[in-house]
């Protein structure tokens, strides 16, 4: 008996072998297919299980995938998200904190939030990341 899982250990280390594994995204996957799950329990839609069956089987093809170097830029996408998603309750803060004496505008050639202060008339605003230029009132 020991030898016969030791047996099925060595077969699934050797199948394993130069495939990808498990990181931060796939559990992200099992935890949104589990979530999904639920939300078609409550709402008697299957819609919702099938849309997480997908992530859950895409999950599954990025753990067995040989290709290290896209699942692994799939992954610090994914990281950089969390963090961007992390940061937004505190943005949010700020721009409430700052919403009398400042204006945010968003740049509609990269998409950077730009600060200007209010009350300046209209002013041609200068992107700092890319340097799209366009005229807003403050
Ligand atoms: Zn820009």
């Amino acid at each position: 008996m020991r030898n016969f899982l030791e047996n099925i250990k060595n077969k699934i280390n050797y199948w394993m072998q130069g495939r990808y594994g498990y990181d931060e995204l796939n559990s992200a996957l099992a935890i949104a297919f589990l979530v999904l799950w639920i939300i078609s329990l409550i709402t008697k839609s299957s819609v919702f299980y099938y849309v997480g069956l997908i992530g859950l089987g895409y999950s599954l093809y990025r753990s067995l995938s040989r290709d290290h170097l896209k699942r692994s830029n799939e992954r610090l996408w994914f990281l950089k998200k969390v963090e961007q998603i992390k940061k937004l309750p505190k943005q949010w803060k700020q721009r409430w904190e700052q919403r009398k004496t400042h204006k945010f505008y968003r740049c509609k050639e990269c998409g950077v939030t730009i600060r200007v202060p209010k009350g300046k008339g209209q002013i041609e605003i200068t992107c700092p990341k890319c340097g799209n230029k366009f005229i807003e009132r403050t």
